[in-house]
């Protein structure tokens, strides 16, 4: 009987690209046709309720009970125009999905008759029996209660046949329990704080919006094939397989064409996301084979994180018509490129003004300046934090590898720029500066955009790098829900440009004209913040030591960088910016901790599992075979020519032997090192044991299996192998 490898590559041989077709020739035509946008709210809603709806979305205020009944009665119609049977409210727990829970319309009156009902309690508040989601202590067993409150910064959308509420969802007491209530909380310090330095420049900025553009990469595997790696189904990733023959090192994936049966699910999935009003933009192969990435045009960071964690969902619903299962694991195979998420991040004014892009004038470029070594401060200071909001079981197999940036936080600026900075530093005098001085000085600072114009660099080894009109957080692992990292980095922000202000104020109290003040706190920042400017390779093996002198922390245990969630400096910074307090923290870090336990051990099991039910048994059936065979041939042969035919066979023989014996040790051992682990309580204590005892097993275990992959009659290996699952397209 075929085994269920073989199966699988029967499948494959014969699938077919799905047939795709546009809904329309032009995307306009349906683009955000499901959801409920301003455009859709003007057609349902009363000129009041619309107009409540745009203040709240402008300036988070409260919707009345009034308003909210409308707008859920004008949600609910258009809904249902467009096929929705269902209702739920939308959100992100602690966990790497979105959440839901759905109701129908549905309701039944005295007499008995059936009748579609929604109103402004169902819209703006609900309470999920949500005791079993992540909460890291936060909720007591007693009060399981969660409630999830609307977000109407984040419109209402359709997907198949139920309308979407985007929520945020907090604890029966207030406290956080998703990652958009801390997002949300953060974009407001940074508003608030990025305000009050725009009003240096310009006293018509009211408002200061964070944009997010990421992209989004992930690997597509065939689903048969998928299901035949009991460890890619259950663990996201391969935790065995020899390297295939041929895998990255041609470098021929790459922007190369996109295979006929990878287009028509990009297509596929595109013409989902148009119709959810995700602008999907840019396509192409990435570096591994079958890895490609997608990135839409960038959007205010809510709304863009929403669009990330819904086409994430929307991917992994249309792989499945076309026999693909999409991989957004760190890193799905050993020794090829793993997957990231780079969060392109920026600021921009409601007067339309980027506040990362150097302008026109020597005091728009003054600004400029300003929110660029603010952001080189937050990074140099909370660069802990910002590498605890990116950790995790998956992304750590990928960090410091050769393809992504190291666990050191550094910001690559350009030479140019970084040269600029270098330059201000001595040309800003420490005390008075005569009129000349400030003359050459915005000369200087004039040059800015003509410097930037030139600088072209791009440095794929830094894990934070200016990019001429935003910074990218590289180190983002492609699984990781972006509001993690960009709340870090968002609060980080806000606090140095609170800080900002107030030595900016208190210099102008003393008598110091503002314009020299803001030079003034220029060049102390460009000065205290030097270390975190790297422009070199940060692979190379000088930069850690280079790192190291400087005094920049190079975090590579995950346990151990998660502690950054708990530092006083972190209790200190989310205290300072109301983003979240001591008791939330401390939630988060638990939930880390044992989501991170949880994988490792799951791992662990499963390992277990295959060695023992697949590989184990398979290498002994080969190795009766030759065991028989050389039986066969010590019959047939004399002794002379018996010795020289079958000497490497024998060796073979017991090469299994040594293998199988060596894994079922480690089996065994990796067992006890669980049960040990297992029965610790204290979180922080266990996720040590786990990591230092447990985790080691699996790649010695895995070593041996590879090896036993190569020895091993194909025919008889059950388990798709490498080069099966990376070249299936
Ligand atoms: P690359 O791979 O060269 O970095 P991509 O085109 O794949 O570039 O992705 C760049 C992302 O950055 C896109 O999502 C784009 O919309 C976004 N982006 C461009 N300008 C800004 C900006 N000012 N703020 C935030 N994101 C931006
Ligand atoms: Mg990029």
């Amino acid at each position: 009987m075929a085994t269920i490898r073989f199966k699988a590559l029967d499948v494959l041989l014969n699938r077919k690209p799905v047939e795709v077709k546009y809904p329309s020739d032009n995307v306009s035509d349906y683009y955000g046709e499901n959801v409920f946008g301003i455009e859709k709210m003007r057609r349902y809603l009363s000129i009041e309720a619309l107009k409540n709806v745009e203040k709240a979305i402008e300036t988070g205020s409260r919707i009345d009970r009034k308003s909210a009944d409308q707008i859920a009665s004008g949600m609910k119609e258009w809904a249902i125009s467009r096929g929705a049977t269902h209702y739920t409210h939308w959100f992100h727990p602690l966990t790497d999905a979105t959440a839901e829970k759905h109701d129908a319309f549905l309701e039944i009156d005295k007499n008995g008759n059936a009748f579609e009902t929604f109103n402004g309690d169902l819209l703006s508040q609900q309470e999920p029996d949500a005791s079993s989601f992540p909460h890291g202590g936060l909720r007591n067993t007693f009060e399981a209660r969660g409630y999830t409150a609307w977000d109407p910064s984040s419109p209402a959308f359709v997907i198949g046949k139920t309308l979407c509420i985007p929520t945020i969802f907090i604890s029966y007491t207030g406290e956080a329990l998703d990652y958009k209530t801390p997002l949300l909380r953060s974009l407001a310090a940074l508003d608030k704080a990025a305000v009050a330095v725009c009003k240096y420049f310009d006293k018509n900025v009211n408002c200061v919006n964070v944009n997010l553009g990421w992209e989004q990469e992930y690997f597509l595997v065939d689903e048969a094939l998928y299901h035949a790696r009991p460890d890619l189904s259950l663990t996201n990733r391969t935790l065995m397989g020899h390297a295939s023959a041929k895998d990255q090192q041609l470098e021929d994936h790459y922007f190369s064409s996109i295979p006929e049966r990878v287009s028509a699910y990009m297509k596929d999935f595109e013409i989902e996301a148009y119709k959810l009003g995700i602008p999907v933009k840019t396509r192409h192969n990435e570096v591994a084979p079958n890895q490609f990435e997608c990135a839409p045009i960038f959007e205010e960071a809510n709304l863009a994180n929403d669009h990330n964690q819904l086409i994430m969902e929307v991917m992994r619903r249309v792989s499945q018509r076309h026999g693909f299962k999409v991989l957004f694991h760190e890193k799905p195979y050993a020794g090829i490129n793993g997957s990231g998420k780079h969060n392109n991040w920026s600021m921009a004014t409601d007067t339309g003004i980027n506040l990362l892009k150097p302008g026109k004038t020597p005091k728009n470029n003054t600004q400029f300046l300003t929110f660029l070594v603010a952001t080189l401060k937050a990074v140099y200071k909370h660069g802990d934090l910002l590498r605890a909001s990116i950790m995790s079981s998956g992304n750590q197999h990928r960090l410091g590898g050769q393809e992504a940036p190291p666990a050191i936080m550094s910001v690559f600026l350009g030479t140019q720029l970084s040269n600029l900075l270098d330059e201000l530093e001595k040309q800003i005098p420490k005390d008075k500066m005569s009129p000349d001085k400030k003359t050459d000085l915005k000369l200087n600072i004039g040059k800015i955009p003509e410097i930037l114009l030139d600088n072209t660099d791009r440095n794929r080894t830094s894990p934070f790098a200016f990019t001429g009109n935003r910074f990218e957080f590289r180190a983002v692992g492609s699984t990781e829900n972006c509001a993690s990292p960009m709340i870090a980095l968002n609060t980080a922000v806000a606090q140095e440009l609170k800080k900002f202000s107030i030595e900016v104020d208190s210099l102008i109290e003393n008598g110091i004209k503002k314009d020299v003040a803001i030079l003034k706190i220029l060049r102390k920042y460009i000065t205290e913040t030097k270390a975190v400017r790297f422009e070199g390779n940060g692979y190379s093996k000088e930069w850690l030591e280079e790192a190291q002198k400087r005094g920049l922390s190079n975090i590579t245990s995950t346990p151990e960088a998660f502690k950054a969630y708990i530092s006083k400096e972190t209790i200190e910074l989310y205290k300072n910016c109301d983003v979240l307090n001591k008791r939330e923290l401390h939630s988060r870090y638990e939930v880390r901790i044992e989501g991170y336990t949880k994988k490792i051990q799951i791992e662990a099991r499963v390992l277990g599992d295959l060695v023992m039910n697949h590989i184990i048994p398979t290498a002994i059936k080969y190795q009766n075979l030759l065991i028989e065979s050389v039986k066969g041939l010590k019959e047939i042969l004399e002794p002379d020519e018996f010795k020289v035919i079958t000497e490497r066979r024998i060796m073979t023989i017991k090469k299994i032997s040594e293998h199988t014996k060596f894994i079922s040790l480690k089996a065994e051992e990796m067992i006890q090192a669980r049960k040990i682990a297992n029965k610790i309580e204290n979180p922080t204590e266990k996720v040590v044991a786990y990591d230092n005892n447990v985790k080691p097993f699996l790649e010695q275990i895995r070593y041996h299996v590879d090896k036993l992959e190569l020895i091993v009659d194909d025919e008889i290996w059950t388990l798709p192998k490498y080069r099966e699952l990376l070249f299936n397209r």
